[in-house]
């Protein structure tokens, strides 16, 4: 019987835990509180807003926006052919294609796909951009297991350079620098290139979402405790991000018709993710610390 109460309690804790867990913990950083599922809402909004085109836009240099509401997308334009970071979900390749087309470049001349980090809603797209397009696909080695497990309609994920931490990628002048990042996933990737515009030259980091899982494991805290490390030592005066509510593209876009300074020039918060998603961190592995 006693067994019997024990087996039963544990089942209804579980399922209360799937269906409406607590949305705890909740942190503070800059005066702003946020709670897990509030920061899984502002990253992908609704099912529309991931798939609804956002106005492409230039960020800085030879860097374009070309992504959804909610799901980043970027195009670095060289003469030799353009790099595309981030495929996102495979029905949002059309939109890609269109906002690329909508700035006056050719999606075809796409040579070379990246990706910040092997889930789907910025990587499921990369066999349709490399049939369209025959682009090389680079991926961080630590990402391949969990990339060749994402086959949109049986397809294989291709996979046609495998880099690691430090290696780079270059194409028409520009070079992109592959920093780990691991925790979100094993090989997430944040990106570092120099950009130029009006005779200076900028740092810009394509960030890799450091959002932690709500139960984190031994092996995985190793690797965020690393992480926000190396996040916050990149250089760094344009943070950018996998999806646009990490560096408040929003915000900036609306600047942009203005006209005053880019608005995506904004190395005050280039650790405000990380600053954010540490809080996260650190106050789910308190609570639980906590439970046990
Ligand atoms: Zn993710």
């Amino acid at each position: 019987m006693r067994i019997l109460c024990t087996a039963l309690g544990v089942a209804i804790a579980v399922s209360a835990f799937a269906q409406g867990a607590p949305d705890t913990p909740s942190v503070t950083v800059r005066g702003q509180v946020y709670t897990p599922r509030s920061i899984l809402a502002r990253n992908m909004g609704t099912e529309q807003d991931q798939t609804t085109q956002f106005p492409p836009h230039k960020v800085i240099g030879n860097i374009y926006y070309v992504g959804t509401k909610t799901l980043s997308s970027f195009l670095i334009v060289t003469p030799q052919g353009n790099i595309l970071l981030n495929s996102t979900y495979e029905r949002n390749v059309p939109v890609i294609q269109k906002s690329v087309a909508d700035l006056g470049f050719k999606f075809s001349d796409i040579r070379i796909l990246l990706g910040n980090h092997a889930h789907g809603d910025h990587q499921e797209g990369d066999a349709a951009v490399k049939q369209l397009t025959g682009a090389q696909v680079v991926t961080m080695a630590e990402d391949v297991e969990t990339l060749k497990a994402i086959k949109p309609g049986g397809k294989e994920h291709p996979i046609d350079r495998i880099i690691h931490d430090g290696d780079t990628v270059t194409l028409g002048g520009t070079t992109l620098t592959a920093h780990l990042t691991a925790g979100h996933t094993p090989g997430c990737t944040a990106w570092t290139m120099k950009a130029q515009e009006a005779g200076k030259t900028y740092d810009v980091v394509f960030h890799c979402s450091v959002r932690s899982p709500g139960m984190i494991s031994p092996a995985v805290a190793q690797q965020f405790e690393r992480t926000f490390k190396v996040v916050r030592a990149l250089p760094c005066d344009v943070p950018l991000g996998d999806h646009p509510a990490q560096y408040r593209m929003l915000e900036k876009h609306a600047k942009l018709a203005g006209g005053g300074p880019n608005p995506f020039l904004d190395a005050a918060n280039c650790d405000l993710e990380a600053d954010i998603q540490e809080a996260m961190f650190r106050a789910t592995l308190a609570q639980q610390k906590g439970s046990n």
